[in-house]
């Protein structure tokens, strides 16, 4: 059973390193030791590491310079966005979708956190316009890789969560199926895709790993299997450092 996965569509680009633990990830990610350990496997130290504080929410914090990072102070985010070269950004997941995204050519990686608070609240797309707006990303490169999350399958929620999709477009009503009165199947990783899609990204820029965590507990942790002490996935990516760069 693999302990770390890849995006077929950002494994080839010598200035972008990414993995995605699975729970056969040796060590828990979630504490500091796991992540030390982490660093250690890449030879990095932990004042080259942010992950934010996960709150649900759409707020997006930009890496620009390492003051951030030696502050040592968490930030509450759902996002982060840098061009900094050799830092790990990185989001931690079960059931939430973790999404990558990568501009080649302007070279910035960005990492979100997307649970269906955050989607109604569009992360995803508030991200991406901030990559085209002010990170000055061309939609023709952008590469987005769309994590392992709870599927269609298992999402069901009651009408109050359900009807927040419904309500927001007749596309997002798309992925709401109906099984009672009462409670519907969510379909979060088709309302992301579509999203992306709707904001003109090529559909070969976008690759899902389309594992539902909830369906698939022999390699992914799942909240809604397992409940809140459950462990998590990491998601990190970095810009590597070449040797053409200005140090
Ligand atoms: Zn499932």
């Amino acid at each position: 059973m693999s302990s770390i996965l890849h995006f077929k569509i950002l494994k080839h680009f010598p200035q972008l390193s990414h993995c995605l633990t699975t729970r056969h990830y040796e060590g828990d990610i979630t504490t500091a030791r796991g992540q030390e350990y982490f660093l250690k496997s890449y030879q990095f130290d932990q004042s080259n590491f942010i992950l934010p504080k996960q709150v649900h929410g759409s707020e997006i914090q930009v890496i620009e310079d390492k003051g951030l990072l030696l502050s040592n102070k968490q930030f509450a985010a759902d996002a982060v966005i840098t061009k900094r070269k050799n830092i790990w950004i990185g989001v931690l997941v079960a059931d939430c979708f973790p999404i990558l995204i990568f501009e080649p050519s302007v070279n910035v990686i960005a990492v979100i956190h997307a649970g269906w608070r955050g989607i109604e609240q569009n992360i995803h797309l508030k991200t991406l316009k901030y990559l085209l707006e002010i990170m000055n990303c061309s939609i023709q490169h952008l590469l987005i890789g769309i994590g392992p999350g709870i599927g269609a399958c298992c999402f069901e929620v009651g009408k109050e969560v359900s009807d927040k999709f419904v309500k927001r477009s007749t596309i997002a009503a798309q992925f709401v199926q109906p099984v009672s009165e009462q409670k519907a199947l969510v379909d979060l990783r088709g309302l992301i895709t579509s999203d992306f899609m709707m904001a003109d990204i090529p559909l070969e820029n976008i690759e899902n790993m389309n594992y539902c965590t909830s369906c698939c507990s022999d390699l992914f942790y799942s909240y809604r299997n397992e409940g809140k002490n459950t462990g998590r996935m990491l998601l990190a990516a970095r810009l590597n450092e070449s040797s053409q760069d200005d140090k």
